[in-house]
């Protein structure tokens, strides 16, 4: 079977390929693209996953999804180098785990998403004449997964817009330390400003066909097909197969949840989602009453998840063919405060020596709900943990009382030296130094 994808915003308008798909980003009606089937993964690869290594998983799950699209060699190749790093589920009291997925090279989980989608898009570019210009504006996490997934890769350039003195020191290093095809710009600017350059840029003719942009943002279709993967490396590693899991997942733009939604329906078993948000709780809101009210986000201290328009809710409205019934028999949904997430980073350090990170805690407290509500503490459960504890190393030492070491990835980043191009809130300036770097 071969995957094509129709707009969310038209479903009757015509097919694109797997490979527009990607190199598109969006539709250009603006809508998101959803595949026409969701490929089936067969039974006796389910039972056998328990067998196989990490690696062997995601060629098999990546094969399945880009069969016909890619041939399967290049198919099982870019799952194996994007995913080069361990995904390990850790056992923390009974019967709840923790799927650690910030081993990559910027210790988050959008590494998983942003290094398959920059192998995938830079083979769908590889036939076609020169180079294509992926711009993100970035607010901290996603600039540095996107640059760091798109780093030495041919045929494409990366511009990075980010915020002047906003962005965390750690962040702005994982920036703009990387060289080679990666240029920062350090904009004189709010992130509202920088999104509001890149937004001019994808509008302006004469650059989307001279610097041939794309946006490399979380709605492409490549970073949730990336994303699949690591519940099928849950599932093979989780202890009992007497009962279908649980997977608690932090949620803000709604990508995460989209992608294991999709692991579900392509056939692996999976009891229930717990959607767990922050007090942007817009998504526990539709669910529960199905009015959809999206406003500014507040910030929290899980501020990856400070989302208030959560971009990917149309895909998982469209997945499931607007069937809010249904979509509530697969997900269940929580909000957290800021004083119950600290709480929860506390009361796991006290009792069992771990250390999450804020929005890990966020999913953390939303199975505890799930527990308490349901009365069940059989159900194997596992926690997707989307950060590593340094990288909100203010927020977590503050919380749990004690210092925590930070991962050499981080620490020898001080010791790089910062490369940007300083920039005006100008686009005039912006695009002329687009034009002709
Ligand atoms: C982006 C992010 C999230 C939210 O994931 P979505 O796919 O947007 O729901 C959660 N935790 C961390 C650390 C993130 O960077």
């Amino acid at each position: 079977m071969t995957l094509s994808f129709y707009s969310s915003k038209s479903p009757q308008s015509e097919m694109v390929s797997l490979r527009d798909a990607v190199m598109q980003g969006q539709a250009s009606d603006g809508g998101l693209f959803i595949p026409n089937q969701i490929p089936g993964v067969p039974q006796d690869l389910i039972q056998s996953l328990s067998q196989m290594k990490d690696v062997s998983i995601v060629e098999e799950i990546s094969a399945i999804w880009l069969s016909g699209s890619v041939p399967d060699e290049i198919a099982r190749k870019i799952a194996r180098d994007a995913i080069d790093f361990p995904t390990p589920l850790v056992h923390l009291r009974e019967s709840d785990f923790i799927l650690e997925l910030f081993h990559g090279p910027t210790l988050a989980f959008k590494d998983y998403g942003a290094r398959f989608m920059a192998r995938l898009l830079s083979y769908c570019l590889h036939e076609q004449e020169g180079k294509q210009t992926i711009l993100v504006a970035t607010s901290g996490d996603t600039g540095s997964a996107v640059a760091a997934g798109f780093l030495g890769l041919e045929n494409i350039r990366v511009v990075v817009l980010y915020p002047s003195g906003r962005v965390s020191q750690l962040q702005e290093k994982q920036m703009t330390t990387l060289g080679h095809n990666v240029s920062a710009l350090e904009v004189n600017g709010s992130f509202d400003d920088c999104q509001s350059l890149a937004k001019k840029a994808f509008n302006d003719g004469e650059l989307r066909k001279t610097c041939r942009l794309n946006s490399a943002n979380s709605i492409n279709i490549a970073r949730l097909i990336a994303q699949t993967l690591y519940y099928f490396i849950a599932y093979a590693r989780a202890f009992r197969r007497d009962l279908d899991p649980l997977f608690s997942v932090p949620t803000g733009n709604l990508g995460n949840l989209t992608a294991g939604v999709l692991a579900k329906k392509m056939g692996l078993p999976v009891h229930q989602f717990i959607a767990a948000t922050n007090k942007n709780d817009v998504f526990v809101e539709f669910l529960a009453s199905g009015n959809y009210l999206p406003r500014a986000s507040e910030h929290t201290i899980s501020n990856a998840m400070d989302v208030g328009r959560p971009s990917n809710l149309e895909r998982l409205r469209a997945i499931y063919n607007d069937d809010r019934s249904q979509m509530k028999k697969d997900i269940v949904a929580y909000a957290t405060t800021d004083e119950q997430t600290r709480d929860m980073m506390r009361r796991v350090c006290d009792e069992h020596g771990y250390v999450l990170d804020p929005h890990t805690a966020v999913a953390c407290h939303g199975l505890s709900r799930w527990r308490l509500n349901t009365k069940d503490d059989e159900r194997p459960a596992i926690v997707l943990s989307t950060a590593h504890p340094g990288k909100f190393q203010t927020e977590v030492e503050s919380a749990i009382g004690c210092q925590i070491a930070l991962p050499p990835a981080l620490s020898s980043l001080e010791n790089r030296t910062k490369r940007v191009v300083m920039m005006d809130n100008d686009f005039d300036k912006f695009k002329r130094w687009l034009l002709e770097t």
